[in-house]
């Protein structure tokens, strides 16, 4: 069984866009309890790794390396590519900020965070380098779409049947990263 219900959010977002097979490096980002990393690790391509992290521990999983940090860190982003050996495929995040009951300040600060995941993401990602990291609608992010259409082929939001219809949070995918500047080496 998976570690959280989550799992199933990953797996029909794989379904529809096709993320994990042919992805041989992934990161995960805000991966505890760890139920996106099995994702990752039953579907993907054969000798893939995945690097997670998360301000929360998490219980070892096979295969995986994870990190317990504050992704927005220096520090953090610098540990997590010391753990990459090379141009990753799939970037995932997700990454919600913890709730202060305040609909509207959730979802900027999640959205700060996607905006964080994004930066790492335009560092680390290969060519046709995928990028995924969850939004909430309404939360203002019209000038990180413009953004990401720069640095990507296709951009859509998703929002897969396993996530709560009530719930405002979405999926933003987008495929095909266009201009590398890979900063991890070969
Ligand atoms: N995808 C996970 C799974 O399937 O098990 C569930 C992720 S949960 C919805 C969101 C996670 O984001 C939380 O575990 C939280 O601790 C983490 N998170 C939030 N802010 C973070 C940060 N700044 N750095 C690292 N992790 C963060």
């Amino acid at each position: 069984g998976y570690r959280a219900r989550s799992a199933y959010k990953l797996t029909e977002l794989d379904e529809k866009f096709g993320l994990l097979k042919h992805a041989k490096s992934v990161v995960d980002l805000g991966a505890a309890p760890g139920g996106w990393t099995q994702v990752a690790l039953k579907k993907k391509g054969k000798k893939a790794k995945v690097v997670g992290i998360d301000l929360l521990e998490i219980v070892p999983i096979e295969g995986a390396t994870f990190l317990q940090m504050d992704f927005t860190t220096d520090e953090a982003e610098r540990e997590l590519l010391g753990l990459l050996d090379g141009p990753v495929d799939l970037v995932m995040s997700d990454m919600a900020a913890a709730t202060t009951g305040h609909q509207q300040t959730d979802h900027i600060r999640t959205l700060a965070l996607v905006e964080v995941a994004f930066d790492f993401a335009k560092k680390t990602l290969g060519p046709n380098g995928v990028f995924v990291a969850k939004v909430f609608r309404g939360g203002a992010d019209q000038e990180l779409l413009k953004e990401l259409k720069q640095c990507f082929k296709t951009v859509r939001h998703y929002k897969p049947p396993a996530s709560r219809p009530e719930s405002a949070e979405t999926y933003l995918v987008a495929q095909g990263f266009k201009s590398p500047q890979n900063k991890v080496e070969e």
